[in-house]
């Protein structure tokens, strides 16, 4: 098997270079870019099977390469902020990033969140493939809302909405349990494979992001609806 190409974007030098050095110790192929400029032309011309995205860098920052980038380079984008302002705009806008880690991290975590992004796209890439043992309901209609299994879309008013894998499997998570309340933690293990306690602010996060676009009203939820220390219920 071929082994993943990860594209690491920072122009901070000691941590570019660690950074390339473990994940090529990890047995990854490793491209780097020092500032946005060159993200934007390598991972164009690369395609890389994730790419780190540090938001702070010269010439084009960390959320001007990923505009740049969608749609049409659809490599995961994990994003690396610095501060707690860089978070509120990685959390609010909807950038076309994946996953966010907030500096600093470990070289662990980084290596968890890789891995679950890279098991993301093979997911994807095997459900896209066509199946005929398929025999459960490949549909589900909740009102104006549909979510086709088979196809991998969901729908609203019959408009396909452009969903990241994440948000797409927590809908589909909470959909199955509809009308039951499931924890940050039990959405982390389902949906992101996380074998230890990961961080439930990505949740909160995929969960911000779909309301966004399945919600007719966001910040008054009637689909998902936050269950105060609990987690969240899908109502339909
Ligand atoms: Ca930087």
């Amino acid at each position: 098997m071929p082994s993943a190409t990860v594209l690491v974007v920072e122009d901070e030098r000691a941590l570019r270079e660690s950074l390339a050095y473990t994940l090529e110790r990890q047995g990854y192929r490793v491209l780097t870019a020092v500032d946005g400029w060159q993200a934007v032309q390598v991972a164009r011309q690369q395609a890389p099977d994730v790419i780190i995205l540090d938001i702070m860098l010269p010439s084009m920052d960390g959320f001007e390469v990923c505009r740049a980038l969608r749609p049409q380079v659809s490599s995961p984008i994990l994003m690396l902020t610095a501060r707690t302002e860089e978070l509120d705009r990685v959390l609010g806008l909807e950038l076309g990033a994946d996953d966010y880690l907030t500096k600093p991290f470990s070289m662990r975590e980084l290596q968890a969140r890789i891995k679950a992004l890279l098991r993301r796209v093979k997911i994807d890439q095997d459900n896209a493939r066509p199946s005929s043992t398929e025999d459960s309901p490949s549909v589900w209609v909740f009102d104006d809302l549909e979510i086709d299994s088979l196809r991998h879309e969901v729908r609203l008013k019959g408009k396909a909405l452009a969903l990241k894998p994440k948000e797409y499997e927590t809908l589909c998570y909470l959909a199955e349990h509809r009308g039951h309340v499931i924890s940050r933690q039990k959405l982390l293990t389902e949906v992101w494979g996380w074998e230890y306690v990961g961080n439930s602010r990505t949740v909160d996060v995929h969960i911000h992001w779909l309301r966004e676009k399945i919600e007719e009203n966001p910040t008054a939820p009637r689909r998902i609806i936050t269950v105060r220390g609990a987690g969240y219920r899908f109502e339909g």
